[in-house]
């Protein structure tokens, strides 16, 4: 292998020691801790498990964690009434609302009940157009992540051709515009992109966000090229061949311990923003 590894679990680890330092300093002065609500709807084992990993991190830095779990059975106005609720509640800053809802869910409408002051996972429209803008604002959690490993490991974007495989409302399209908004010259691609080999190949750097194990083959990386695996498939693989890639790009997120750590330690740094904001202090 001759990449260097884009190390999520080392980067993550320092920015939580970072946020228990300020959630510490905010209980302090505030007399409580800041408090992230988490919202997980239905029976998917997946989720129970990003849940229970986003608990348990608040917890070691912490934040207090509130859990809502719904029955699979649970209506869009129920659980628009659940978040309507939270995002009213003053001892609330942050609300995690676990992704991918039930089917029979109005997903959207489900995200856009979240009040944007407390959307810590970046999932509003509020918080897409302020990626989308360039402005201050919450990043949707993995697409934060992403753009944090990149900038510790001084990844030049300006000018550099980044190819995005997926545009889902909560990873491709946010990244693409986190990107965007760093002056990468930006490709957004999908299921129904044409030679998506060729995009690829083009590619300074790499997105992988399509939930398919191994699906972007390593003879497809430019030579010295950045590929970052937000892909988490069963059986820990990610959505790229990581050891014929890892032979051609000069920096790879290993899987796991790249881009899902950071997730977290996005979320939970949002939430101790959110609520420093809400106390007045400087966000
Ligand atoms: P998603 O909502 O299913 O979106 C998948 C995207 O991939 C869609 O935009 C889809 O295109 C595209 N796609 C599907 N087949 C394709 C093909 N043959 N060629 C090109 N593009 C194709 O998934 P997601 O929620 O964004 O998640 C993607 C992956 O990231 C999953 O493995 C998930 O587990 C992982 N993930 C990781 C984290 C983390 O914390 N590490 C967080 C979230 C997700 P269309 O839009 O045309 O359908």
């Amino acid at each position: 292998m001759t990449a260097r590894l884009l190390d999520g679990v080392a980067l993550a680890a320092t920015t939580l020691e970072a946020v228990a330092d300020g959630v510490a300093e905010y209980t302090a002065s505030n007399g409580r801790r800041p408090c992230l609500a988490t919202v997980l709807v239905g029976d998917d084992p997946s989720s129970h498990v990003y849940v229970r990993m986003k608990v348990n991190r608040s917890r070691k830095v912490g934040i207090e964690s509130r859990r809502f779990d719904l029955p699979e059975s649970t209506t869009t106005d129920e659980l628009l009434s659940v978040l309507g609720r939270l995002s009213a509640d003053p001892t609330v800053d942050g609300i995690l609302l676990q992704h991918p809802v039930p089917a029979h869910i109005d997903e959207r409408a489900a995200f856009e009940a979240i009040d944007p002051r407390k959307d810590v996972d970046g999932v509003t429209r509020t918080s897409f157009a302020q990626m989308a803008f360039g402005e201050p604002g919450f990043r949707s959690a993995t697409p934060g992540g992403i753009m944090r490993l990149l900038d510790a490991f001084d990844v030049p974007l300006a000018g550099a051709s980044a190819v995005v495989v997926g545009r889902s409302p909560i990873l491709g399209r946010p990244v693409g515009m986190l990107l965007l908004a760093a002056d990468a010259t930006v490709t957004l691609c999908h299921s129904k992109t044409r030679a998506l080999a060729d995009e690829v190949r083009r590619a300074d750097i790499v997105i992988a966000a399509v939930g398919r194990a191994e699906f972007i083959r390593g003879a497809w990386i430019k030579p010295g090229a950045v590929v970052i695996d937000a892909g988490y498939n069963e059986g820990n693989v990610g959505d790229v061949e990581f050891d014929a890639a890892a032979e051609r790009a000069s920096l790879i997120t290993p899987v796991p311990g790249g881009v899902g750590p950071m997730t977290i330690a996005v979320l939970l740094d949002q939430t101790l923003h959110a609520a420093r904001h809400s106390a007045g202090l400087d966000g």
